[in-house]
């Protein structure tokens, strides 16, 4: 057997099968760990890599973009507790012909975003070929306030902050070579420049009502799931994860998801389809949750309500035109 077979989530479920979160801890399985601290705080730490051809083409992304996305795609996973964030590592194995200004640049944009969170450490290394990037993120939340994928209740309406399938739609710009007006420069951009949901996430978070949260990374086909199998009978419970009693599922009313009007334009020129991009793409990095009816009529921050919990396993996806899929690392297409 190989990871081909086992697939991106089996591998994790092997793992995390080994290593049991520690007691009060959340481990495996969320986008941060949450680790409870003496004061009334928790602790939350997450990680993520990115590795060149596999997550960017050097001669497309620009240093800049490469280093904002790094630090980004961090950020986005404690805006998914919502969570404060205190602090990144980065880590970096680079070619050694990469220039000085290819670094500044990079630099440029990992401090662009970060805004005012503090690089505290990291680690540096030679690569024979491929740049590596690998981002620690460490965030703060009040003891009780974050909020975890395996939270969700039947009821709860399903909602994002942002528009869905830019990012997806930027990256297939970008492998298909499609020519570069405003529109499609503008779904590039969402792509390489993501902007992590911070302040929403820490809205969110102070709302009561607001259950399961999680970001959109691999796209909600996928994602939802997540928060389906994390919640499921023992609902509420910290330990996250609990694939073998799935028993919530969810309404997804397709044509409610939300489409910014460039990827409207852009898929009605190139007869893309927009909602399997919305669907099945991933890193748009707009937060995903669940809440209550009444707490979504109080909220203020921007969403779309995009379907409902229901006590019935699955994802019914009502108004969906073909099969919908979310992004494995592992899988064969
Ligand atoms: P995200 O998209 O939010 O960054 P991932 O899909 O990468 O999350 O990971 C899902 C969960 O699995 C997270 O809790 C993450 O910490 C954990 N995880 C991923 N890879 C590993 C690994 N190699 N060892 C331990 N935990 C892992
Ligand atoms: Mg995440």
């Amino acid at each position: 057997m190989t990871l081909s077979d086992l697939g991106e989530f089996g591998l994790i479920e092997r793992i995390r099968a080994r290593f049991p979160a520690p007691q009060r801890a959340v481990g495996i399985g969320d986008d941060c760990a949450v680790l409870p601290q003496r004061d009334g705080q928790e602790s939350l730490v997450s990680t993520d890599m990115l590795i060149e051809g596999t997550h960017f083409l050097r001669d497309d992304i620009t240093p800049y973009q490469l280093g904002w996305k790094s630090a980004a795609v961090n950020l986005s996973d404690i805006a998914a507790m919502g969570g404060n964030p205190t602090g990144t590592l980065l880590s970096l194995a680079l070619p050694a012909d990469l220039t000085v200004e290819w670094i500044d640049a990079f630099l440029d944009g990992y401090a662009a975003v970060s805004a005012g969170v503090p690089l505290l450490g990291g680690d540096t290394t030679a690569s024979p070929d491929r740049i590596c990037i690998n981002v620690t993120v460490l965030g703060e939340s009040p003891s009780g306030r974050g909020r975890l994928r395996s939270n969700a209740m039947e009821g709860d309406l399903i909602c994002v902050t942002g528009p869905l399938g830019d990012s997806a739609a930027g990256l297939k710009a970008i492998l298909e070579g499609v020519e570069r007006d405003a529109d499609v420069q503008a779904l590039i951009d969402r792509h390489y420049l993501p902007l992590p949901r911070v302040a929403e996430g820490l809205r969110l978070a102070a709302t009561p009502g607001v259950h399961a949260m999680m970001d959109i990374s691999d796209g909600i086909g996928s994602d939802l799931k997540h928060i389906l199998e994390a919640s499921g009978p023992l609902q509420g419970k910290p330990s996250g994860h609990h694939p073998e009693s799935p028993l919530l599922g969810a309404t997804i009313d397709v044509p409610s998801l939300p489409l910014s009007p460039e990827l409207q334009r852009v898929c009605a020129r190139l007869g893309w389809d927009a909602a399997a991009l919305a669907i099945g793409g991933g890193e748009d990095y707009e937060l995903l949750f669940t809440c209550t009816p009444e707490a979504e009529r109080s909220l203020d921050v921007p969403h779309t309500v995009i379907g409902v919990i229901r006590d019935l396993p699955g994802i019914e996806w009502r108004g969906a035109e073909g099969p919908v899929a979310g992004f494995d690392h592992f899988r064969k297409p």
